[in-house]
């Protein structure tokens, strides 16, 4: 099964200096302090996927995941996460054993995508993760408050969510467009 590696984060968010987390096959637990980046780490994976709203990674604008500065620290001009997955069963539909995918964004605005080191667009990661379950959309990321939202949520709703987690909502959603043409 195709498995999250590695995690490279720099210039994103709080983490001003390189960052890289390991994983291994199975489950991994993120403890620490209120404030102290955990929720920082989903983010990143989150946005390196393609996620386009600010909002949604608790900013106000895109710039906003750029390292600030600290007290002792000035702020980045860019920021930079790149996640590594083993795709050795050829999951991802890639000829390589492994998939890493990189984006960047400099304080001017300007973007770069890359998977595995070659330059690419976003559409081009996002189309990467669309059959996968993986992508922005999918609920393979489970947000704070929202296993909540999950369980207090409608049967119909309930089952579009276990739909696109399942990975079946993709051809529910090309069934009905092809429907309406
Ligand atoms: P909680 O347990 O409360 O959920 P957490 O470990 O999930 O906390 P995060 O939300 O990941 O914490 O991290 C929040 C911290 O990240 C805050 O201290 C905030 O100042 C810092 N932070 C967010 N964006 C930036 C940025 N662009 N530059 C510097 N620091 C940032
Ligand atoms: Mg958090």
């Amino acid at each position: 099964i195709m498995f999250l590696k590695r995690l490279d984060v720099i210039g994103f968010k709080s983490f001003a200096d390189r960052v890289s987390i390991d994983f291994v096959p199975g489950v991994t637990a993120v403890v620490g302090p209120n404030g102290s980046g955990k929720s920082n780490i989903t983010d990143a994976i989150r946005w390196v996927l393609g996620e386009q709203s600010a909002k949604s990674l608790r900013g106000a604008k895109m710039e906003d995941v750029i390292f600030a500065g600290s007290d002792s620290r000035k702020p980045l001009n860019v920021a930079e996460v790149t996640i590594t997955l083993d795709n050795e069963d050829g999951f991802l539909p890639l000829e390589y054993q492994e998939v890493s995918v990189t984006r960047r964004v400099y304080r001017s605005g300007e973007s770069e995508f890359f998977i595995n080191r070659q330059p690419c667009r976003l559409k081009d990661i996002v189309d990467l993760f669309l059959d996968s379950g993986l992508g922005k959309e999918a609920f393979s990321i489970i947000g704070q408050g929202r296993v909540e939202e999950i369980l207090s949520s409608k049967p119909e709703e309930r089952r579009t969510i276990f739909e696109e987690a399942a990975g079946v909502l993709k051809y529910k959603l090309r069934k009905k467009k092809a429907e309406t043409k």
